[in-house]
């Protein structure tokens, strides 16, 4: 049985981490974090308040009024931030054009690396993000990085998207892949790089179950 371990999953915008991850999690019967969710709700706490990502000032004096939680809504894992339940909030396209923005200040990011360092204390979780197997936790037993080619994962959000945002068009879908991958590649504190050490999975062709496959095949290959 897998057990015992940290699952640590990072990878570009769009690849199909987050499905990945929550599938995995409930076939292996362990806890999932977002760690983009906490982005997410950071960056929507700001723009509520009027804060620019630049004022590292402001930013500051708020951190501490900050709470985000995780609470399961008809079996689906929401964030809340506030005690408001901001799980629909969080994936607008005004977050989504902001997100990155937000997570390059370096405050914020200390603010959630420490939290979500807490989160792996009793281990047998899946974390998901962009630093995860480089800087919160880079001794995770098992290290994962997705990708896929743009125009696979720019359908894919497209489809998934089109429904509750019928104004989306496929091109604002790509170009804000492509910015967060460039935003989110290029800044100077915890870019997403590939660690040495990461199994690297390329969903271009795979299906949501040949991915959970391949990553649970990776793990008994190294462990059982
Ligand atoms: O995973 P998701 O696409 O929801 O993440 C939203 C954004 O949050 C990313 O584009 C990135 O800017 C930021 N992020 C990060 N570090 C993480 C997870 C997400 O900087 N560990």
């Amino acid at each position: 049985m897998i057990n015992d371990i940290i699952i640590a999953i990072d990878g570009h915008s769009g690849c199909g981490k987050s499905t990945t991850s929550k599938l995995l999690a409930k076939n292996l019967n362990f806890k999932y974090l977002d760690s983009g969710a906490m982005y997410r709700a950071v960056t929507l706490f700001f723009i509520n308040r009027g804060i620019s990502h630049c004022d590292t000032k402001k930013i500051e004096n708020e951190l501490d009024n900050i709470i985000i939680d995780f609470k399961y809504v008809k079996d689906n894992q929401h964030i809340f931030l506030n005690n408001q339940d901001v799980e629909n909030d969080i994936r607008s396209d005004e977050i989504s054009n902001k997100v990155s923005l937000f997570s390059s200040n370096s405050s914020i990011r200390k603010f959630l690396v420490n939290k979500q360092k807490a989160f792996g204390v009793n281990k047998n979780i899946i974390v998901e993000g962009r630093d995860i197997t480089t800087v919160v936790f880079p001794d995770a037993e098992i290290k994962v990085f997705m990708t896929a080619e743009i125009q696979v994962r720019a359908k894919r959000r497209f489809n998934e998207m089109k429904s509750k945002n019928p104004e989306i068009t496929y091109s604002d879908v790509i170009k804000n892949l492509e910015d967060r991958d460039t935003q989110d590649s290029n800044r100077k504190d915890s870019p997403l790089v590939i660690a040495d050490d990461a199994f690297i999975l390329d969903t271009s062709d795979l299906e949501i179950k040949d991915q959970v496959d391949k990553i649970i095949n990776f793990i008994e290959n190294k462990f059982y």
